[in-house]
């Protein structure tokens, strides 16, 4: 049976990050409305599919004590079924857990931890607005394996402002040698309305040049290949067996339940985001009212071209026959010309079946994209 993934926002944070664009409300809220109110569509939802993962992003999840962590995640386990190997992550900020929360978090089911590290570098880390330093990550990263955590994830940046080649291969190197299961690795994009948009604006922001950034990646590549890492989705690494199941089913464009403020659900072709913000999501739970501000019911041929380009982020590609079972349409001949002109300017090749960007368009991947979607 197909997947069935479960994400679960917790849309809180120590302080916004200078660049950053998600849903989150920043300084400590009293949470007990939102735990109740998150409680009670939980409730709501009845599946008889289990669920394959289950993922506690934000936001700061590890904002929440992890009494309250547990008691969201025991919900979830009453209200859906859970496949036995089901992996269940939680995304941690270095600084908000200690070794107790960590071992409390880990004992009640949490098998994968996604540490917010981003560089490892203070001044990096300041002008990013991050509220932890580069020492409380690598101990939080320590306190996690002492806790008993053995699948791993770090998550870094690169292409930061004042960062060069060298401070960008420091953090890489420590960051591998903290011996995660898997990295993600993005490159800094500046998203409208951030504080980052508007110094970019004001010409305050010294980001590295393009050269500088494709040699960032091209050490990226070489230094995590090196450390048996395989570069399985464009900003994705995992040892082998650790690619995360949750993402993996989004790229798949597999069925999804968000729960929350802001999460989006998306099952059996309707797509749905719940109110983004906090106060409005509890008024509206608690009232009985709809929680979904956004209802879209994807057509088969537009779920088709999306599967293609979500597909696409991943190194192995999207299967040809998989795509006809899914969707009835055969994309060699669907997209005719474009995807010849694309292969011949080795964008992209077409092998045992799959449909894959080669190693130029991993480089060029959204110009590559923007031609199928
Ligand atoms: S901690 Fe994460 S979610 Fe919160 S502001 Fe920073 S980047 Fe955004």
């Amino acid at each position: 049976m197909d997947d069935l993934g479960l994400y679960l926002h917790v849309p809180f944070c120590l302080r916004k990050c200078a660049y950053c664009s998600f849903y989150s409300e920043a300084g400590h809220k009293d949470s007990r409305h939102w735990l109740a109110a998150v409680t009670r569509q939980i409730r709501q939802f009845s599946s008889p599919r289990p669920l394959t993962s289950i993922f506690f992003g934000g936001g700061t999840p590890t904002m929440l004590p992890p009494e309250e962590l547990s008691s969201l995640l025991a919900e979830c386990r009453q209200s859906f079924s859970c496949a036995e190997e089901a992996e269940i992550s939680l995304e941690a900020n270095p600084a908000t857990v200690d070794l107790l929360a960590l071992q409390t978090l880990r004992q009640t089911g949490f098998n994968r931890l996604s540490l917010g590290v981003q560089s490892l570098h203070d001044a990096e880390l300041r002008r990013l607005g991050r509220p932890h330093t580069a020492a409380e990550a690598v101990q939080t990263a320590r306190l996690a394996r002492q806790a008993g955590f053995t699948n791993l994830n770090l998550d870094l940046m690169y292409g930061l402002p004042n960062q060069t080649q060298q401070s960008w291969r420091e953090t890489l190197a420590q960051a591998l040698a903290l011996r995660p299961q898997h990295l993600s690795i993005y490159e800094l994009t500046i998203e409208e309305g951030t504080p980052f948009a508007r110094q970019q604006e004001q010409g305050e922001l010294a980001l590295p040049d393009e050269d500088t950034v494709l040699r960032m990646l091209e050490a990226t590549q070489q230094m995590t290949e090196a450390a048996g890492f395989r570069r399985y989705e464009i900003s994705n690494y995992a040892q082998p067996d650790f690619e995360c199941r949750h993402n993996i089913n989004y790229w798949r464009n597999g069925d999804y339940i968000g729960i929350g403020p802001g999460a989006v659900s998306c099952v059996d072709g309707t797509r749905r985001s719940a109110a983004a913000d906090v106060a409005e999501f509890c008024r509206r739970m608690e009232n009985g009212q709809n929680i979904w501000t956004d209802e879209e019911h994807l057509e088969p041929e537009a779920a088709f071209r999306e599967s293609v380009v979500i597909g696409l982020r991943m190194t192995d590609g999207v299967s040809l026959d998989e795509l006809h079972r899914r969707f009835g349409i055969d994309a060699a001949a669907y997209y005719g010309a474009t995807l010849e002109r694309l292969i011949s300017l080795g964008m992209l090749e077409l092998a045992d079946g799959r449909l894959r960007l080669t190693a130029q368009g991993l480089l060029l991947a959204n110009a590559v994209m923007a031609d199928l979607v």
